[in-house]
């Protein structure tokens, strides 16, 4: 049984206010809320009083991170190790989002490296997958993500996929209020479900598969409706607590 995940990618937002309001905002909102778990993935600089805000409220939002770099320590100026995302208790790192591999030229192959280096060491990979509008209409959806899905499996194998989210987001969705349906998500999720399962169906059995792009609770109910859809990644409406709080909430109750 996959347990739902909803996280907030709050990308290059906030402020040490708006932290603290957004966080006393989900707290309340999520109070009795059971069957999905919430991560919230601040700005790195963030990650400090977010840490002692939740454990202050000894809330059970999970807290992350946008991105890892590859080295553990030494002269390399401006990287995030593993161990200091652990240190500030960050779990779920996004790895590969499209605005990494647009803006820094991440490549498939690199985004694999920092899965790798992130199972090394004990924290959850949120992998990023998806394609480009082109490429959706040129009809290369699935190829695209068994592309950027390949990178991890043909050098880790397909068992390094346990413990791993999978964020499926089309790049032409992401922030531009232009959602995929929720018929078109589910059949591209089961596409790459069938993609892993081909290796290994426990593998694929088992994997969470977020949804990620313009999810609002006005069509969340939807996509969480779907068997495929196991949560989402979520940019916008992560921001606003009741947004964000209402989205995990029909997580929630979809699939429990
Ligand atoms: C994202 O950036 O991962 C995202 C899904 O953004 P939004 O929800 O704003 O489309």
């Amino acid at each position: 049984m996959r347990r739902p995940l909803v996280m907030g990618n709050w990308k290059l937002n906030g402020s040490k206010a708006m932290v603290a309001d957004l966080i006393k905002g989900l707290d309340a909102e999520l109070a009795g809320v059971e069957g999905v778990d919430v991560a919230i993935a601040p700005p790195v600089m963030y990650l400090d009083l977010a840490e002692q805000l939740l454990g202050k409220a000894e809330s059970k939002i999970l807290l992350g991170s946008q991105n890892v770099d590859l080295n553990a320590s030494g002269a390399f100026t401006g990287d995030i190790s593993p161990e200091m995302l652990k240190d500030f208790g960050a779990t779920h790192i996004i790895i590969g989002h499209s605005e990494r591999r647009e803006y820094h030229a991440e490549s498939d192959e690199f985004v694999a490296k920092k899965f790798a280096f992130l199972k090394e060491h004990g924290l959850v990979p949120v992998l990023c997958i998806g394609e480009s509008e082109a490429q959706n209409e040129a009809g290369e959806t699935v190829a695209v993500c068994a592309r950027q899905l390949d990178a991890v499996i043909d050098t880790q194998g397909v068992e390094a996929l346990n413990g791993a989210v999978i964020a499926y987001e089309p790049i032409w969705a992401i922030g531009t209020g232009k959602a995929a349906t929720a018929d078109d998500a589910q059949r591209i999720h089961a596409a790459i479900r069938a993609h892993i399962a081909a290796k290994s169906e426990e593998v694929a059995k088992n994997v969470v598969i977020q949804y990620g792009g313009s999810v609002k609770p006005e069509n969340a109910e939807a996509y969480f409706a779907q068997p495929d859809i196991d949560g989402a990644l979520v940019g916008g409406a992560a921001l606003v607590a009741d947004s964000f709080a209402a989205i995990a909430k029909a997580a929630a109750k979809a699939k429990n």
